[in-house]
C-alpha cells in the first residue's frame, strides 16, 4: 500500500449533490481544494444514484437557486441541445412537479470538467476513514485501493449524506427510529402504453400482491397512487427500500441487494403478466441503493417543520430552500405538505450548517440540521447544491481571513456566492 501525504486548504468529504458545488466554489475563490469521493463520479444521488431531477431552480415567482448549480445545469442542457424550460409556466404552490431533468452522463462529465478546470484535486474510489484535529489543522485519513492518504487541511465540509465526518469526530447527530424509506433507481423501457388498461393492470397488480409474486415496496406508492403510475414511469423512482441505511458498507450492500431483487421481481412480473409489456426491456440500472435520511447533523440550530412551512426569515440565512415537503412512508407511500402561499420561501440558516460545538467544520446537503419533517423539504437537490456553494464560500473566506469558518460573517458568505452568480438573499 502506498502512503501518500497531501496538504490542501479544504477537504470536501463526498463529491455528491452538495459536495461538487462546494468544491467548485472553494476552488474558484482561490483556495486549494480536494474532494474525497467514495464513488466513481461527481453528483452522488443526482448522478450515480439515478435521481436526475433537481428541485428547484425557480419558484413560481422568481429564481431561487442560480449560481454554480444553474451554470452546470445550463451548460449540460446546451450540450444536450435542449432549451431551458419556461419556469414562468410552473404552477405556484400546490403542484410538486416541474422538475429540471439532467442527463446523467453529460452533467457528471461537465461537473468533473469544471472541477478539473478550477484546480479541484479529485480522489475517486476513496473513502474517509478517520479525522483528527492536530493543532490548527485536520488530519484526514482516507483509503482507496492500494492507497492510504493522509491529508492536512484547515477546513472540512462534510457532504457525505450520512454525516460520516461528524460521526467520526464524535459530534452530535440526529437520527429517528422511523425514517423515510430509501429507493433503487432503474428504468424499464419499451412498454406499449396503448395496450395498457388502467383497471386491468390494477387488478393484475393487486392479485400479484395477494399471491406473493410481488412484495410490499416493489411499487413504492402502494396506497397513494394506482399501479398505472409505475408503468407510466417505467419503474423509475417508484420502488421503496424500507429501513434503508447507507451509512456504512453493510447497510449499502443490503440496500443494493434488496433494490436489485425488487427490480428483477417487478421486471419479471411486468413482462410476463401485463399485456403490452411483453417486449419491455430493463435498460437502465443505477449502481447504488439510496437512503433518503440516515444521520443528520445536530447543528447550532435545528430547522423545524414550522420554520420550513412558515418560511422563517433567519438573520443568518445563506440560501433559499424552495420545495414542498415530500415525506415518504411505509403505509401509503408518500405524503406531501405544501406552503399556504406562493410568497412563502423557506431559507437555510448558517447555524444549521455548523455542527454544534464544533470549529473549522461545516456540513451541506441532506445532513443539514433539521427535524425530519423539515428535512423532507430541505433535502431537495437545488437546496443541497446551494448549501454546498455557501459552505464552499465560508471555507474560502475562513482560510483567507485566517479564522474558523463559523466566525465568517454571513453577509460575506452571501456576497461571495452572489459574486459567483447565486441569487441574492
Ligand atoms: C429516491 C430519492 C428520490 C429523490 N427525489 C428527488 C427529486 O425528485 N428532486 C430532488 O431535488 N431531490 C430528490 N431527492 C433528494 C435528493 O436527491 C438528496 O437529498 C440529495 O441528492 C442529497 O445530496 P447530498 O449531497 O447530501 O448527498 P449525496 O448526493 O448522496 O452525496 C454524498 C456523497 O458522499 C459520498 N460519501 C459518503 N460517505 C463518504 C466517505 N466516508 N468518504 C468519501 N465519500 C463519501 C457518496 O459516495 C456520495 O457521492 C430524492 C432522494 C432520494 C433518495
Amino acid at each position: 500500500m502506498k502512503n501518500i501525504n497531501e496538504t490542501v486548504d479544504v477537504v470536501i468529504a463526498g463529491g455528491g449533490t452538495a459536495g461538487h458545488v462546494a468544491a467548485l466554489q472553494a476552488a474558484r475563490a482561490g483556495i486549494t481544494t480536494s474532494i474525497i469521493e467514495a464513488g466513481t463520479m461527481l453528483g452522488g444521488t443526482m448522478t450515480s444514484g439515478g435521481v436526475y431531477m433537481p428541485n428547484h431552480f425557480f419558484s413560481a415567482e422568481k429564481p431561487v437557486v442560480l449560481g454554480i448549480p444553474w451554470e452546470l445545469y445550463t451548460k449540460s442542457k446546451e450540450i444536450e441541445g435542449l432549451p431551458l424550460p419556461d419556469y414562468k409556466q410552473r404552477r405556484p404552490v400546490e403542484n410538486p412537479s416541474y422538475y429540471s431533468y439532467i442527463n446523467v452522463p453529460i452533467y457528471a462529465s461537465i461537473a468533473e470538467e469544471e472541477a478539473v478546470k478550477a484546480g479541484v484535486i479529485l480522489h475517486y474510489h476513496e473513502f474517509i476513514a478517520d479525522v483528527a484535529a492536530v493543532g490548527d489543522y485536520w488530519e484526514i485519513t482516507s483509503f482507496g485501493r492500494g492507497i492510504k492518504r493522509t491529508t492536512k487541511a484547515k477546513e472540512i465540509i462534510d457532504c457525505t449524506g450520512d454525516s460520516d465526518v461528524i460521526r467520526i469526530l464524535g459530534l452530535g447527530v440526529l437520527r429517528d427510529k422511523v425514517r423515510q424509506p430509501g429507493a433503487y433507481q432503474y428504468k424499464i423501457e419499451g412498454i406499449e402504453y396503448e395496450q395498457i388498461w388502467d383497471g386491468e393492470v390494477q387488478t393484475l397488480y393487486d392479485e400479484a400482491m395477494e399471491n406473493g409474486i410481488l412484495q410490499k415496496g416493489d411499487f413504492a406508492y402502494l396506497n397513494s397512487l394506482p399501479f398505472r403510475y409505475y408503468l407510466a414511469h417505467g419503474g423509475h423512482n417508484a420502488t421503496h427500500i424500507y429501513d434503508a441505511d447507507t451509512s456504512d458498507a453493510d447497510g449499502q450492500t443490503r440496500a443494493n441487494l434488496e433494490g436489485r431483487a425488487r427490480m428483477l421481481r417487478m421486471f419479471k412480473f411486468v413482462t410476463s403478466s401485463i399485456p403490452g409489456c411483453e417486449r419491455a426491456v430493463l435498460k437502465t440500472m443505477y449502481p447504488h441503493g439510496l437512503a433518503r435520511e440516515t444521520y443528520r447533523t445536530e447543528g447550532e440550530y435545528v430547522v423545524t417543520k414550522e420554520d420550513f412551512l412558515k418560511a422563517t426569515d433567519f438573520e443568518d440565512k445563506v440560501c433559499n430552500a424552495f420545495n414542498y415537503i415530500d415525506m415518504h412512508n411505509e403505509e401509503s407511500g408518500c405524503e406531501v405538505f405544501f406552503h399556504e402561499s406562493k410568497d412563502l420561501l423557506p431559507k437555510v440558516p448558517f447555524r444549521a450548517l455548523i455542527p454544534k460545538g464544533s470549529s473549522r467544520v461545516t456540513v451541506a446537503g441532506r445532513i443539514v440540521s433539521a427535524d425530519r419533517v423539515a428535512l423532507a423539504g430541505i433535502r431537495a437537490q437545488c437546496t443541497c447544491m446551494a448549501m454546498g456553494q455557501a459552505m464552499g464560500a465560508a471555507a474560502a473566506l475562513a482560510v483567507k481571513k485566517g479564522i474558523p469558518s463559523r466566525e465568517v460573517a454571513v453577509k460575506d458568505i452571501v456576497a461571495l456566492t452572489v459574486e459567483h452568480g447565486a441569487v441574492p438573499i
